[in-house]
């Protein structure tokens, strides 16, 4: 049986004058979920944010935590943790200092704070930091320093606001990863707001997408980028292979007419569209096979007949540019499959598993 989420927003609406900042919105977190709220600068993020700690009010709607409605409920007895961009550190005081804080204003004895402190410290890998000034640290220790703090009292729900906007991308990518285990590893709530796809992607177990102040799609990363529902989070998502086409037969499965040929999906066709009607064909680009060869009568896909004009290696993986018809398709395999000889120039087939295909309305989002 699924677990009650323990935190469930119905319909939140917020506006600002006459603009919607947030717009009919409903969620639910599970316990222990890390969820990324993701989308554009100026989407809502933000004001989401600050209307579930109750800094901000809302309009309309219910928000409640542990099966509480939190209405009414001051921001510091809703027992959330923050951390924001603007770390916020206290300057003048050490990292024991800064770590403990919050449990000295809590009135926990001193002796109660050293161990939390220390456990603390221990998690996010600076057990030998404890007497170091702020200034002395680099820019991925103060931000562990302020995941500590923030960790400290044990927050019910953490909340972190674009926490790694600040640094350089490298050492924001391997602070994600840190950031993910030490969440993972106390278990805590957390929902974190970013425009990073790729830090996203990184930490998130469930990936929100707003837009224009409402959730326009939310799952498991993986689920965004193999399906995304709207033309915008596919483009937000940096996904390419984004095709226009026309329904030309529609049954049991539905037959497309496109730049790169005919291509054939699952189900049905979007709400609504029939045969004739113009729709745009998004493809999984790890959805696909390539081969020098046909595949034969593997499933029910359909095959597509290229020629690769670029492969590009990165990390693991890499990326094929195949020329197919009048357009092109991109193709991710794993550096070390089994086609890893193909080269630019090579004459391959695509085999486009209908499961790889998603239909959208054209210019939708
Ligand atoms: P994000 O975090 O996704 O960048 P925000 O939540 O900060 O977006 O902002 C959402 C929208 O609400 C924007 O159009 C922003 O200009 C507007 N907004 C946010 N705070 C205020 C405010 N205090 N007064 C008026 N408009 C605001």
């Amino acid at each position: 049986m699924p677990e009650t989420p323990i935190l469930r927003l119905e319909n939140v609406h917020k506006s600002y004058g006459d603009t919607f900042a947030i717009h009919d919105v409903s969620l639910d977190v599970d316990r222990g979920e890390l969820v990324c709220l993701l989308g554009p600068s100026g989407c809502g993020k933000t004001t989401l944010l600050r209307i579930i700690a109750g800094l901000e009010s809302m309009d309309s709607g219910t928000i409640s935590f542990d099966g509480q409605n939190v209405q009414g409920v001051t921001p510091h007895s809703r027992g959330f943790g923050l951390m924001f961009q603007d770390l916020a550190l206290f300057p003048h005081m050490d990292v024991f200092g800064n770590v403990g804080f919050g449990l000295r204003m809590q009135g926990m004895s001193s002796d109660r704070v050293q161990m939390r402190v220390d456990e603390m410290l221990e998690l996010v890998d600076l057990g030998n930091y404890r007497n170091r000034k702020i200034h002395e640290l680099s820019g991925g220790e103060r931000q562990r320093v302020a995941l500590a703090r923030s960790l400290a009292p044990a927050p019910k729900l953490l909340m972190l606001d674009e926490p790694l906007g600040s640094l350089d991308r490298v050492l924001r990518e391997s602070l994600q990863v840190q950031v993910r285990s030490i969440l993972k590893e106390i278990g805590v709530t957390a929902i974190y707001v970013t425009h990073d796809k790729d830090e996203a992607f990184a930490l998130a177990d469930t990936i929100v997408f707003v837009d224009r102040g409402a959730v326009v799609q939310a799952g498991p990363p993986e689920a965004l980028f193999r399906a995304p529902a709207t033309e915008m989070v596919a483009r937000s998502l940096g996904l390419r292979n984004l095709i226009p086409g026309t329904i030309v037969r529609a049954s049991d499965s539905v037959e497309v007419a496109s730049t790169v040929g005919t291509l054939v999906a699952g189900g049905s066709p979007p709400d609504g569209m029939m045969t004739g009607d113009d729709v745009l064909v998004i493809i999984n680009e790890r959805g696909l096979s390539i081969a020098p060869v046909r595949h034969g009568s593997a499933g029910n896909g359909i095959e597509l007949s290229g020629v690769i004009n670029a492969r590009k290696f990165r990390g693991g993986e890499s990326e094929i540019h195949i020329t197919v018809g009048q357009g092109e398709v991109v193709a991710i395999a794993p550096s070390n499959d089994a086609q890893s000889s193909l080269t630019a120039g090579d004459d391959i087939f695509v085999f486009v598993p209908p499961e790889s295909i998603t239909l959208l309305p054209p210019s939708q989002g």
